[in-house]
C-alpha cells in the first residue's frame, strides 16, 4: 500500500484546483481520476467574476498561460415566443473551455509536485480507527491500494460505488440531463445567452479561439423519446425556441467536443462531509443557470485546502477538521444555494407556463439571475 499525505478524487476544477494548493503547501499530493485528460465536460463554460479573482489567487492568468479567453459583461435570457431580456454582468465573466482550463490545472498541481493519476477508478475507501484512508483504485484493470492522511472527495454529482452508504438525502427529485457541444460558426458577441424551451434551458456563450459553446440542462422526462444524440437533443430542445433553432442551424459542431452528463440532480443542501470533506459538485450541485457551479468549486477548495492543511500539520484534530470545514461550509454556501434554487424554480415554473407574460411580470429577471446568486454579493462577505 503506498503512503501519501492527501488523496484527492476527481481531477475537475476543483479536485486539481486543491492539489495544487495542498502540493504548493508541501504535502505529498496524489490527485486520482477515472478519466483521461484533456477531456471536454458538460458545462456552459461560462466563468463568472468571482471565478477569475479566484484563479487569480491560485497563480493563475489564463493570458500568460497563452489562452485569449473570450470576455462577456452582458447577459440575455430569449424566451420561446422570441422575446428577450437584456441585463449587464456585474463585472467581466469569461468564456473559456473546460478543456482548457482543466488542462492548465493539472499543469499548475504537476509544477506544485502533485502526482497525477488518470484512467484510474476509486472503487473504496475506508477509514481506519487511527484516522487514516484506504483508498482502493482500479488502474488499467489492476487493483491498486493507497494509505492516506487524509482525502479530499472531489468526484463531482457521482459518489464512488463505496460511498453510496453514506449519501445523506440532500438532493432534489427531478432528474435533469445536461448536454454540450462546441459549435464554429456561431457569432456571439461578448454575452452569454440563455434560450428557454419547455423543460429547461440552453445557454450559448463564447470561448477561446472564435468558438461557441452550446450547453442545455433539461429534464429528462422532456428529452425521453426525441433521440439520445447531443445534436438530437439540442435539435429537439430548439424545435421550442426559433431563435436558438437560427443560432444552431448558422453553427457547425465542432466533432469530438459533445458531451453529456444523466443523471443530475440538484442538491437541496450542501453536503460538506462524509468521512472526509467534499469539494465542488460532490459537496454541491447548484442549478446552473447562474453559472456559479465553477466559483463554487474553486471557492469550496480554497476553503477545504487551508483546513486540510492545518489538519496535516497536526494543527487540528480529527473533529475540528470535520466540524471547521463543515460549519464554515455551510455557512458559505446554504444561502446562496437556497436563492439559486428560487431563480430555478422561477425560470421553471413562471417560463413554461407563462412565458408571453414574463418579460413584463419579472423586467428585473436577467440581472437577478445574474446578479443574485453571485458569491461577492451574497455569501463571500455575509
Ligand atoms: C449543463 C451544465 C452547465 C453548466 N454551466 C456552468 C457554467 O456556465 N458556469 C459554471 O461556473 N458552472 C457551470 N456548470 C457547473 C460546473 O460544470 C460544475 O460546477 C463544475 O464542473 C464542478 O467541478 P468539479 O471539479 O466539482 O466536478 P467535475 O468537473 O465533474 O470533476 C469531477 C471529476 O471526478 C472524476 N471522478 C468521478 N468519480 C470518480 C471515481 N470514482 N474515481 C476517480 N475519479 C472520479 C470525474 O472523472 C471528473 O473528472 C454547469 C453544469 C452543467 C451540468
Amino acid at each position: 500500500m503506498k503512503p501519501v499525505d492527501i488523496i484527492v478524487i476527481g481531477a475537475g476544477i476543483a479536485g486539481s484546483s486543491c492539489a495544487l494548493q495542498l502540493a504548493r503547501l508541501g504535502h505529498r499530493t496524489v490527485l486520482l481520476d477515472r478519466q483521461e485528460f484533456p477531456r471536454h465536460k458538460t458545462c456552459g463554460e461560462f466563468m463568472s467574476p468571482e471565478t477569475k479573482e479566484m484563479l487569480k489567487v491560485l497563480g493563475v492568468d489564463l493570458l500568460k498561460e497563452g489562452i485569449v479567453p473570450a470576455m462577456m459583461d452582458r447577459a440575455v435570457i430569449i424566451l420561446p415566443h422570441g422575446g428577450e431580456i437584456e441585463a449587464p454582468l456585474p463585472g467581466e465573466a469569461v468564456g473559456i473551455s473546460r478543456y482548457e482550463l482543466d488542462r492548465i490545472l493539472h499543469q499548475k498541481a504537476q509544477a506544485a509536485g502533485a502526482e497525477i493519476v488518470t484512467k484510474t477508478m476509486v472503487t473504496g475507501i475506508r477509514k481506519t480507527d487511527d484516522h487514516l484512508y484506504e483508498v482502493e483504485t482500479r488502474q488499467n484493470g489492476r487493483r491498486v491500494r493507497y494509505q492516506a492522511r487524509a482525502v479530499v472527495g472531489a468526484y463531482g454529482t457521482k459518489k464512488p460505488r463505496d460511498m453510496a452508504r453514506f449519501a445523506e438525502e440532500t438532493r432534489d427529485e427531478t432528474v435533469y440531463i445536461g448536454v454540450k457541444s462546441h459549435f464554429t460558426g456561431i457569432h456571439v458577441p461578448s454575452r452569454v445567452e440563455l434560450y428557454f424551451c419547455p423543460g429547461g434551458y440552453i445557454g450559448i456563450s463564447p470561448i477561446e479561439e472564435g468558438k461557441a459553446n452550446v450547453a442545455a440542462l433539461l429534464t429528462l422526462d422532456s428529452v425521453q423519446g426525441n433521440g439520445k444524440s447531443v445534436p438530437e437533443i439540442l435539435q429537439t430542445a430548439a424545435q421550442t425556441n426559433f431563435r436558438l433553432a437560427e443560432r444552431l442551424t448558422a453553427g457547425n459542431p465542432v466533432p469530438g467536443s459533445q458531451v453529456s452528463m444523466a443523471p443530475v440532480h440538484l442538491s437541496d443542501l450542501p453536503e460538506p462531509w462524509s468521512e472526509f470533506p467534499h469539494i465542488g459538485d460532490a459537496m454541491l450541485m447548484i442549478p446552473p443557470l447562474c453559472g456559479d457551479g465553477m466559483s463554487i468549486a474553486l471557492r469550496s477548495s480554497l476553503l477545504c485546502s487551508g483546513w486540510t492543511d492545518q489538519y496535516l500539520k497536526g494543527e487540528l484534530r480529527y473533529d475540528q477538521w470535520r466540524t471547521g470545514y463543515t460549519g464554515e461550509a455551510n455557512q458559505e454556501f446554504t444561502a446562496l444555494l437556497k436563492r439559486a434554487r428560487r431563480i430555478q424554480s422561477l425560470a421553471f415554473a413562471r417560463t413554461n407556463r407563462l412565458y408571453p407574460g414574463l418579460a413584463r411580470v419579472f423586467p428585473g429577471l436577467a440581472k437577478y439571475v445574474v446578479k443574485a446568486t453571485r458569491l461577492s454579493e451574497t455569501g463571500m462577505t455575509r
